[in-house]
């Protein structure tokens, strides 16, 4: 193992860069579902500055969204440079009665990694 060289373009949050050591660069873009609507609207790419999660729209929801390094790892595993998956948020929203059920948003994820040359 060399350390590998900086490349330019990358922008992963710390936790990620040091979980991922391999990926050079990254990009995701994303759609949300709520219950009975598909997929409206374009999809979002997600920003790294706002952290290492894809946030849910539901604002009645907590700690929701998907955690991109859940999304990576099997990907990073089999070194896929695309891949299509659709998860569920795993977050919890709060009921108007104060109970909480699971978010049923849905997230369709476009994931494209570049790796670093070994
Ligand atoms: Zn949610």
């Amino acid at each position: 193992m060399t350390p590998s060289p900086a490349p330019e373009a990358l922008c992963l949050p710390d936790a990620l860069a040091q979980e991922f050591p391999g990926i050079e660069s990254l990009s995701i873009s994303y759609l949300q579902s709520t219950p009975g609507d598909g997929y409206p609207g374009t999809s979002v790419s997600w920003d790294p500055s706002r952290g290492d999660r894809l946030e849910c729209s539901n604002s009645a929801c907590l700690k929701g969204g998907v955690a991109i390094a859940a999304l990576l790892s099997p990907l990073v595993a089999t070194a896929q440079a695309k891949a299509v998956r659709k998860k569920p948020c795993t977050g919890q929203e709060r009921l108007t009665n104060g109970s909480f059920q699971p978010c049923a948003n849905q997230f369709m994820i476009v994931v494209e990694l570049r790796y670093t040359a070994s």
